[in-house]
């Protein structure tokens, strides 16, 4: 149902024990041994965090950084990837952060031509909109259960394509992970049934069951309601005065990041929403930080009753809260 879900045929798809970030660390320490080059896309938190994996691993990171809210230009890679041998490019499809989806398709290729591994974070983007693995040939992709798959935190699917594979399997160091080391855990995911570690069996029951809905309700499906609610609340949103900040083209269905008026105190209106109506939204971080609130609508939180109940919240906390 994984492989179904990301869209490939990749038989190295597993759910790794641990949350997003546990995936994020997969990726990134079985691709890079001490001294690569990667070029790392930065346009929000989760960029950030993707960079300082990646140094930990023993990386030279090369930084391509766009302001907060708006994508990685495809130009931006290319330029960055000019004279360099890098070993992948990584880059974060939907930023949590800003509410932005960067197109990744035309970056895979840039990074294949230049003879480089393509590592995609899925996080928020797998469920809630197409995330086409084998289409966009993503070498190593990573997502976690509690954003728009639906589940509980705990695990983090993950996809190796066999470019990806090989490349781990021909390092000339250890992965510097033992816990999370791809050769290790693919004797224990296979066949062989090999003991690594003890796999957190009732999450796995619990994204069993996750994908069954997402797969029972229909991919297209999914994504469309995700699209169509994103739509309502901005249009909703723009009779309140109020608008998304992130580039225009480029919004993200799933997380929206709307603009705070000047006039008015963005904590007292998530506390009144919290405290009156039982509905938690997030605040903005780093340089969006008082600046936006980001307002999430992922896997079954994303009703036309949930864009009605925030929409009314907003309506009255932002009046209380001038
Ligand atoms: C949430 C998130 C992560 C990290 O996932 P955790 O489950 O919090 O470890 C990584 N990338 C993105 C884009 C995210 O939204």
């Amino acid at each position: 149902m994984l492989r179904q879900v990301f869209m490939t045929k990749n038989e190295m798809t597993f759910p790794v024990s641990g949350t997003g970030s546990a995936g994020m660390e997969f990726c990134l320490a079985n691709l890079i041994e001490p001294g690569d080059e990667v070029v790392v896309g930065m346009n929000g938190v989760f960029g950030s965090r993707l960079k300082d994996v990646a140094e930990r691993c023993g990386a030279r990171v090369v930084a391509v950084e766009a302001p907060w809210g708006r994508i990685i230009e495809a130009d931006q890679i290319a330029k960055a990837l000019r004279g360099r041998r890098a070993k992948l490019v990584a880059v974060v499809h939907a930023e949590t952060s800003t509410g932005v989806l960067t197109p990744v398709d035309e970056i895979s290729r840039l990074a294949h031509e230049n003879g480089a591994l393509f590592v995609l974070d899925a996080v928020t983007s797998l469920g809630g909109c197409p995330v086409k693995v084998d289409e966009w040939e993503v070498d190593a992709v990573y997502s976690g259960t509690q954003k728009c798959l639906n589940c509980p935190p705990g695990l983090a699917p993950v996809s190796l394509s066999p470019r990806a594979l090989e490349a781990a399997g021909k390092r000339k160091t250890k992965v510097q992970s033992w816990y999370l080391d791809v050769n290790l855990l693919a004797s224990y995911w296979g066949q062989e049934r090999v003991y690594h570690h003890t796999a957190p069996i009732t999450m796995n029951y619990a994204l069993h069951e996750g994908l069954r809905l997402i797969l029972e309700e229909g991919l297209e499906v999914r994504w469309r309601r995700h699209e169509q609610n994103h739509l309502a609340l901005k249009a909703g949103l723009a009779e309140l005065g109020l608008e998304i900040t992130s580039q225009a083209g480029h919004q993200l269905w799933p997380l929206n990041a709307v603009g705070v008026p000047d006039s008015v105190d963005e904590a007292f209106v998530r506390k009144r929403l919290l405290r009156d109506f039982g509905m938690e939204i997030g605040a903005g971080l780093g340089p969006l930080k008082g600046k936006i609130w980001r307002i999430g609508l992922m896997g079954e939180n994303c009703t036309e009753e949930n864009v009605d109940a925030i929409l009314k919240g907003l309506k009255l906390a932002i009046k209380n809260g001038h």
